[in-house]
This record gives structure tokens, C-alpha cells and sequence, in this order.
């Protein structure tokens, strides 16, 4: 294995991602097809990086830290809010049984479906669509994971949408104030609430993204080559 991609899994584990699942599933998923060409270089780097339409690929710590924060295992339904290049639903889709993944900008989901059907994940199913309306059909999910940031508070139909029992983890606050939060719901109307770290995403927005929506973004034009 390269020797960068041997590199990047030991500075998570130093940096304290102990779950050993979560760090094979970061070893075995390529991260640098999901980004465009010109960073593949800076694709093992701990670095969030531009995927287009004003978006972002999240650092490879974030990722591992959300995904060890949700306690995922084979029997899990796992429902994702910005599929962005569809690196984080790869992760998730080694370590559970099913992700349903939901994003508003159409060509970057159209990115990451291509990239499921290349890496032969087939418990992802992707929609475009408003994520902060979950995904009722399919609801109640074990696990949420919102990998854009909401303004003051989780989307009440996310809460809704989670069983009793399960985990939410959603950064929270405005620009420059984000924490990355964990809710468990404990049972219809309480949830134990807890902050994890500091962390700066992408504001979560309502609506399915116009075509001339952050169209103008550089990126798009080289994206996936
Ligand atoms: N998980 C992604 C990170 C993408 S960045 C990855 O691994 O690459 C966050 C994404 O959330 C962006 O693509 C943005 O368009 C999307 N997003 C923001 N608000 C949304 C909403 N209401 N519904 C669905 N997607 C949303």
C-alpha cells in the first residue's frame, strides 16, 4: 500500500481514532477519486479540499471522527445529509448495512453515484433532494450524519426521523462558532446532548440547488478529469 495512505491512518490513530473498523475502512477507500485532478497529490494530506460548486471534500479526521462517533455496526441504517463527492458514504458503507445519502447540488450526487457504482458499493442509495426533510419513506434511521452545518439547531424532521435509540451527529452554530454535536435520543421527546469538538463545514441549506447555483466554482470544470 502507498506508503502516504499508511502515513494518513497513523496520524488518525495518533490523533486518537481507536476504532480499529473505522480506521481499515480509511485505509481501504481511495480517497484522492473523489477529489479533482489537479489535488490528488494533497489527497492523503489531513486537508479538506474543493469538489466543486463551492463545496468541500472534509478533512480525513473529521471524517474518521464523525464516523467512530456513531458507533456504527453491520446491522445499522445509516441516513447521510450532504453526499458532497460521496467519500464520507463510502466510509459509512463499509461499516454498516445500509446508507441512504441525500444531496441538493445534482451534479456533484451524480459524481458520487459514479463513484459507487465504480467501487461496487451497492448498500448506497442516493437521491437529490433537501436533506433538512430527511427522507421520510425510509425513516426511522439508527443513525444520522449531517455533514453540513446547521444554523442554531438539528431540522426537527431529522430528530423526528431517528429511532429511540439512536445517534445524530450534526455540526451546530454559526460561521467561525461550529461545534460538531451528538444527539441521542433517549425516547420521543429527550435526548441527551453532547459537544465534540470544534469543527468548520458548509452551511447546511434549504431546497434543492438551482443549476446556477455556485456554477461559476473552478473546480467543476476539471472535476473527476
Ligand atoms: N460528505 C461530503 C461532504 C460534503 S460538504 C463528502 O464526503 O464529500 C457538504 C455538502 O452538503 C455539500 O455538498 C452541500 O451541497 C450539501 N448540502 C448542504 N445543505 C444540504 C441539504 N439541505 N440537503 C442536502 N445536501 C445539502
Amino acid at each position: 500500500m502507498a506508503a502516504k495512505v499508511i502515513r494518513l491512518v497513523m496520524n488518525l490513530r495518533t490523533a486518537g481514532i481507536t476504532d480499529t473498523a473505522v480506521l481499515a475502512a480509511m485505509e481501504r477507500i481511495p480517497r484522492e477519486i473523489f477529489t479533482p485532478k489537479q489535488m490528488h497529490d494533497q489527497a492523503y494530506e489531513d486537508i479538506a479540499l474543493p469538489i466543486g460548486r463551492g463545496q468541500t471534500i472534509s478533512q480525513p479526521f473529521v471524517v474518521a471522527f464523525m464516523t467512530q462517533a456513531l458507533e456504527l455496526d453491520d446491522r445499522t441504517k445509516v441516513l447521510e445529509i450532504g453526499t458532497g463527492s460521496g467519500y464520507q458514504a463510502c466510509i459509512l458503507a463499509k461499516l454498516c448495512r445500509r446508507v441512504y445519502t441525500i444531496e441538493r447540488h445534482k451534479p456533484l450526487l451524480q459524481g458520487a453515484e459514479h463513484i459507487f457504482n465504480e467501487l461496487k458499493l451497492r448498500n448506497i442509495t442516493a437521491i437529490c433532494g433537501d436533506g433538512m426533510k430527511g427522507w421520510p419513506q425510509q425513516a426511522p434511521f439508527d443513525r444520522i450524519i449531517v455533514t453540513a452545518g446547521a444554523m442554531d439547531k438539528p431540522p426537527q424532521a431529522l430528530l423526528d426521523q431517528l429511532s429511540i435509540g439512536g445517534i445524530m451527529i450534526i455540526p451546530v452554530g454559526k460561521t467561525g462558532q461550529q461545534v460538531l454535536r451528538r444527539y441521542k435520543k433517549e425516547s420521543d421527546e429527550a435526548y441527551a446532548v453532547k459537544d465534540l469538538m470544534p469543527v468548520r463545514f458548509v452551511p447546511l441549506l434549504p431546497d434543492i440547488a438551482r443549476s446556477s447555483e455556485q456554477a461559476d466554482d473552478p473546480t467543476d470544470a476539471e472535476r473527476m478529469g
